[in-house]
């Protein structure tokens, strides 16, 4: 069956069992098969990944006035759950060896803030953060460890996938993601308890009674039926995808990785990423903006790397903790077109345009 095949087949299901509202077949199945997946004991289907980061903060404990570190190489995305919970973000630096939440920056947190709440840690671009350190800071701290996995579904750390080391893992089927439900997102934890919890706060904590009755604050955050099953027919692939996007980055790798200045994303021994964008960063006389702006005229789009959230206007009022890494990862890099769509000669072209400027 084609990809769109499996899609519609699911979403008929939906149809023809009349489970056309949240809860039903493809939601409970989605969960099951994302959770086989990576190696979850369960899963909570949700409307977003911003959601899915929400009711992982509110799991934690997460409240007014609490501490939460979070990476500040990072999408919005990541902190501004923190602050729905009236909450405050510290920002941590990233390193060079990972791009992400840089360990050392974290020891020194804790140090300054040794009463944080919880620990939000990221895994760029589908690049795994160094994770046997961070847990092993986490655990000697006895603080909550949430994944934000969101954009490296597939991607595995010394053989287990991200999301499935701290106590919650989230993640995103927005439309930009390796796979989409056309928004979407799933909390994931070994504490099946917690994750039964999470879906009753979800579908608005109705409590199990006959008329409507709520003892705690609940949130509309359920995916919907007829969105699982489109979720259902994208893990059938999830590799594929891998794949294609593992093709994409060694073609870069080749073709860009010997002109002076350049250095590709940093893929360690122990990370098999699922390569969600290609990333680079440059030292020479060619600036990011040269080649976003080269690829522009042609109508192609790359984008910086992430702003981080410290330099960013809304964030500023909150600590930073780190000695300008992501500031610098964010000058020098550049994340280049890496949807599975393009073709070979697509990719030929941007090379060629991307050299022309060396
Ligand atoms: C996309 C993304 C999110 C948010 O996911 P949504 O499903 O769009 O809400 C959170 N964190 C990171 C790092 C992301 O890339």
């Amino acid at each position: 069956m084609s990809e769109e095949g499996y899609e519609m087949h699911y979403i008929k299901r939906a149809f023809d069992t009349n489970w056309i509202a949240p809860l039903g077949e493809n939601v409970n199945e989605f969960e099951n098969e994302l959770a086989l997946k990576i190696g979850s004991k369960a899963a909570a289907a949700l409307t977003t990944g911003t959601s899915a980061i929400h009711l992982a903060l509110i799991a934690a404990g997460v409240g007014e006035g609490d501490l939460v570190f979070c990476p500040s190489l990072t999408f919005s995305a990541t902190a501004n759950p923190i602050i729905y919970q009236h909450a405050s973000p510290v920002f941590i630096d990233s390193d060079y060896e990972t791009w992400n939440m840089c360990p050392k920056a974290l020891e020194e947190a804790f140090e300054k803030y040794p009463n944080v709440k919880a620990v939000i840690v990221v895994h760029l671009y589908g690049l795994s953060a160094d994770m046997d350190k961070i847990v092993t800071i986490c655990k000697k701290h006895h603080v909550t460890l949430i994944e934000d996995a969101a954009e490296s579904l597939g991607t595995v750390y010394k053989g287990k996938h991200t999301g499935t080391f701290g106590e919650y893992g989230v993640f995103s089927f927005n439309g930009n993601k390796i796979i989409t439900t056309s928004g979407g997102g799933m909390l994931v934890s070994n504490n099946e308890e917690r994750i039964a919890k999470v879906r009753y706060w979800a579908t608005q904590s109705r409590d199990p009674a006959r008329h409507f009755q709520h003892s705690e604050l609940g949130f509309n955050y359920r995916m919907s039926n007829v969105v699982a099953g489109i979720g259902r027919g994208q893990m059938k692939v999830l590799d594929d995808r891998i794949e294609k996007k593992k093709y994409i980055f060694e073609y870069y790798k080749r073709e860009l990785g010997e002109l002076a200045g350049v250095k590709l994303m940093p893929v360690n021994d122990w990370n098999k990423p699922n390569y969600w964008l290609s990333s680079l960063t440059l030292s020479g006389k060619v600036k990011p903006i040269d080649i976003i702006e080269a690829l522009e005229r042609r109508n192609i789009e790359a984008r910086p790397i992430w702003k981080p959230l410290h330099m960013q206007p809304y964030f500023q009022k909150y600590d930073f903790v780190g000695k300008g890494v992501s500031e610098k990862l964010f000058e020098t890099g550049i994340c280049l077109p890496s949807d599975t769509k393009m073709t070979k000669e697509d990719l030929e072209r941007i090379v060629r345009i991307i050299k022309k400027l060396w």
